[in-house]
């Protein structure tokens, strides 16, 4: 049982391996460190203890929890000294023949009954299982960096796993003030798998010249609410990091076209720009890239000149519609006028706007005047067929809509796990239901049928969900 009593012993004792240590010390457990470098458990639980020290510091904690703390941590010398653990979390490096072989080494020295979980981002829960004695003893406990502050556990489990030892593993969880949530073993759990399209989405914008990076950053930030926009976000993660974990994801899923890794951003990892770490990646280190805001030629009578029909405005000639997936261009020729595109998922105090080609420049200064008017700030892109916030959100949706699908976990556990893990204002899934559902399986439609790519396809659950939403209206 994983009682409160419960020894834990942490292998590796690296970033991740340090901060679970740090956590369950911190939740009471006695706590043994080790790592195959020597003395690296010792400096791991020095470093803990001036992490604990900044903490006395600010007054987020007292000094005598600070010292039980670092107290119940101990450095283990070998293998043989964690004989009465109940539970190894394995922090180790991501391969799978030295998690292998930690599992099984520990095997024939711990309880048969010892639960053995393992870190791992990307290697199958049902690979490391196998071979080992009592595989129903094996999950995934994936914690995110950093593990004390990060809220989100992933509990991972194989095809062998026992429910009873994901449910203890959850309960654990929760008493260490963590949220956890239940997946199977498939590539990427749920958070590495669903974000993907967060950074795809923004390295094909940029690829295909849409903006500059810090324009896609701000439209994701303040026109959808994301913390950090997802170039500006890779570079925090390291370029090699996140190419490394799409690449993983990519070739998991029999090179599945939605993962589909970008040459641009191999161009940077293979020029070492590997972003906030050495200084420069897509943007310079510290970050001082502001985006270029379009400003319009100032015409007081523009407003008065709007017509609102529905959701769209008419502005003179000129037809203002938020984006369905087909470009401004496209819509234009098939209503024989000018077309301005707005990337509106909210009411936020960003506008995105493309126009067709035939909207003179002067028509595109008394549309960017009018939101100007209405005090929001004018970001004006090419014209890109699903915009930038709008085809993001929907490829999100549409992937959380896959795992959902095939069983990787609960339509709550996907959300919580996208909000908790990687900090999403909103879960994906509850987002394409306010968004509705019709209209990110008709953006994702047009844009398949632009690109004639597998990349755009719509999932039959989405489907399905806007078959039961046009039911429910009518
Ligand atoms: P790290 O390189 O900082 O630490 C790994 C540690 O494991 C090193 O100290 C190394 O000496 C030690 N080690 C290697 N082989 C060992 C062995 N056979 N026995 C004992 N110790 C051994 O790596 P990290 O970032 O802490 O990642 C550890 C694990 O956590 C990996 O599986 C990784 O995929 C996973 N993970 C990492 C993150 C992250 O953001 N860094 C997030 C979630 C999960």
């Amino acid at each position: 049982m994983l009682t409160p009593e419960a020894i834990i012993a942490v292998i590796g004792s690296g970033t991740m391996g340090a901060g679970i240590a740090q956590v369950a010390a911190g939740a009471g457990h006695r706590v043994w460190l080790y790592d195959i470098q020597p003395g690296a458990a010792k400096r791991a639980i020095d470093g803990i203890a001036t992490a604990l020290s900044a903490r006395v510091a600010k007054g987020k904690l007292d000094e005598a929890s600070k010292l039980a703390t670092v107290a119940r941590l101990h450095a283990a010398e070998k293998l043989a000294d964690l004989a009465d653990v109940g539970l190894v979390i394995e922090a180790a490096a991501e391969q799978i023949d030295i998690k292998q072989a930690i599992f099984r080494d520990l095997a024939a020295i711990c309880s048969p009954d010892a639960v053995f979980a393992s870190n791992t981002s990307s290697i199958s829960i049902t690979a490391l299982a196998s071979g080992i004695e009592n595989p129903e003893r094996v999950a995934g406990l994936h914690f995110f960096n950093p593990a004390p502050v990060m809220k989100l556990v992933e509990i991972v489990s194989g095809l062998e796993t026992s429910p009873v030892v994901a449910g203890q593993l959850s309960e654990l969880a929760l008493r260490w003030g963590k949220q956890p949530v239940s997946c199977q073993s498939t590539p990427g759990f749920i958070v590495n798998r669903v974000a993907r399209p967060y950074y795809a989405e923004a390295w094909r914008a940029l690829e295909e010249q849409v903006a500059p990076a810090a324009v896609i950053d701000a439209a994701l930030r303040e026109g959808a609410g994301f913390p950090m926009g997802p170039l500006a976000l890779t570079d925090l993660i390291g370029q090699d990091v996140n190419f490394a974990v799409t690449c993983s994801v990519f070739n998991a899923f029999w090179q599945e076209r939605r993962f589909l890794p970008s040459l641009a951003q191999q161009e940077l990892v293979l020029g070492k720009r590997l972003g906030k770490k050495t200084g420069q990646g897509v943007y310079r280190w510290p970050l001082d890239a502001q985006p270029e805001y379009q400003s319009g030629q100032p015409d007081d009578n523009a407003a008065k000149q709007v017509m609102k029909t529905g959701k769209t405005l008419e502005l003179d000639e000129v037809l203002v519609a938020v984006t369905c997936g087909i470009t401004a261009t496209a819509l234009s020729a098939e209503l024989k006028r000018p077309v301005v595109l707005r990337d509106k998922l909210a009411d936020t105090s960003l506008e995105v706007l493309a126009a067709s080609a035939s909207v003179t420049s002067l028509q595109l200064a008394k549309v960017i005047h009018y939101f100007q008017q209405q005090g929001k700030r004018v970001l004006v892109i090419k014209d890109y067929p699903g915009m930038l916030v709008w085809r993001t959100v929907a490829m999100l949706a549409n992937e959380a809509l896959d795992a959902l699908q095939k069983g990787v976990a609960s339509e709550a556990d996907i959300d919580t796990a996208m909000r908790l893990g990687v900090n999403y204002p909103q879960g994906p899934l509850a987002w394409g239901a306010k968004l509705g559902w019709q209209n990110v399986l008709t953006l994702l439609e047009n844009l398949q049928h632009h690109y004639g790519e597998e990349r755009y396809r719509p999932t039959s659950l989405l489907r399905q969900r806007a078959l039961l939403e046009n039911q429910h209206e009518h």
